[in-house]
């Protein structure tokens, strides 16, 4: 099933959807698609003009990510929730876990589907955001002044159109009491043609609004990506990025590597690097907890810090977010604290000091 998109964009792009699109374009996988179509229930399968041209190969590290697999059947771990948003949701489709901000999902929809989506629960479904659930929200957040931050996710506020996002972000900023405006979004990597002058513009008048776009490997950052990067720092908006690390997709510093560098190139600080989340049918994408702090730690001192973005990971059982990080302290006496550098070096740093 193919349909034009185009009311309310500048620009039109094709954006196939469901089984149909699956065993046209990949009839390679859907010789197995009769298995696989309780997968798509769950998490539908989406692709668009521009991933079509990029993925050359279903295996290659784009088409790992978009295409589904029978691996997502996988019924060894079921908790489809392990964030527990819903529990931290005052009102439907806000999540409200830390005291200063807020999660606000505001559209069912991506440019694509990531098959290691932690929130495949809602995303993908028509219905999940309504005009009722957007006011509910607005609502909630203007009757709660210790709300300094709005973060809109979704799916991906950038498939709302520019006049419905541009009323959306007029209404948080008669909120006096909002900041700061955050929007999660990987348009840039899936769809960077969304990203127009037309769009820049507006989002700049909502100042100070920062973008944090998912990317996950060097080859989303196409010329096209680039150029949608561009438009949005141009107009002033900070950019950060958030990766996930996949187990065979980019979980090798050098790749990594790779990708942040190039994301700094494109005036996008790496913000996060975050533990794949422990969500139902994504088991084949996770990695060794310590496989992060391996990699941040080959990392560290070898480039930028500019360049280098937290490993976080948002605990199970809705634990929330922490950081970890490689352990440079070797060893606490009464006398000094022994540490070791990036080298390997061992340095004492005394704290004789404190007795004078
Ligand atoms: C990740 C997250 C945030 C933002 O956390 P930061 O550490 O500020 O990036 C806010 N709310 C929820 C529910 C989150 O999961």
């Amino acid at each position: 099933m193919a349909h034009q998109r185009g009311a309310g964009f500048e620009d039109a792009w094709e954006i196939m959807d469901g089984p149909d699109a699956l065993r046209s374009l990949y009839p390679r996988i859907a010789e197995d698609l009769e298995d696989i179509l309780p997968i798509l229930d769950r998490l539908p399968f989406r692709i668009n003009s521009h991933l079509l041209k990029l993925i050359q190969d279903p295996q290659d590290p784009i088409g790992l990510q978009v295409i589904p697999s029978d691996k997502e059947l996988d019924t060894s771990f079921k908790d489809l929730d392990p964030l527990r948003e819903e529990s931290y949701s005052p009102v439907e489709n806000l999540t409200h876990r830390y005291p200063d901000r807020v999660l606000f999902l505001v559209s069912n929809e991506c440019a694509a589907y990531c098959r290691f989506c932690n929130r495949r629960r809602k995303v993908g479904r028509p219905h999940v955001v309504t005009e009722h659930s957007i006011r509910e929200g607005l609502r909630y957040i203007r009757a709660n002044p210790g709300i300094r931050e709005v973060l809109l996710s979704g799916g991906d506020p950038f498939m709302l159109s520019d006049q419905r996002l541009e009323k959306l972000l007029s209404s948080l900023r008669d909120i006096p009491h909002v900041e700061v405006i955050r929007i999660g979004t990987r348009v840039p990597s899936y769809l960077p043609q969304r990203i127009t002058p037309n769009l820049a513009a507006m989002l700049k008048r909502f100042q100070p609004l920062f973008i944090n776009i998912h990317f996950n490997h060097p080859k989303e950052l196409t010329l096209e990506a680039q150029m949608s990067l561009g438009i949005l720092a141009d107009a002033g908006i900070p950019l950060g990025s958030q990766t996930v690390l996949l187990k065979g997709i980019n979980d090798s510093a050098g790749i990594l590597k790779e990708l942040f560098l190039k994301l700094l190139r494109c005036r996008v600080r790496p913000y996060y690097l975050f533990q794949a989340d422990m969500v139902a049918g994504t088991r084949h994408f996770w990695t060794h907890p310590l496989k992060g702090v391996e990699i941040i730690k080959a990392l560290y001192g070898t480039i930028s810090g500019l360049a280098i973005p937290h490993l976080a990971i948002d605990l199970p059982e809705g634990g929330g977010k922490i950081i970890l990080a490689p352990e440079y302290i070797r060893e606490i006496t009464s006398e000094a604290i022994r540490v070791e550098n990036f080298e390997g070096r061992s340095i004492k740093l005394t704290t004789h000091w404190e007795d004078t």
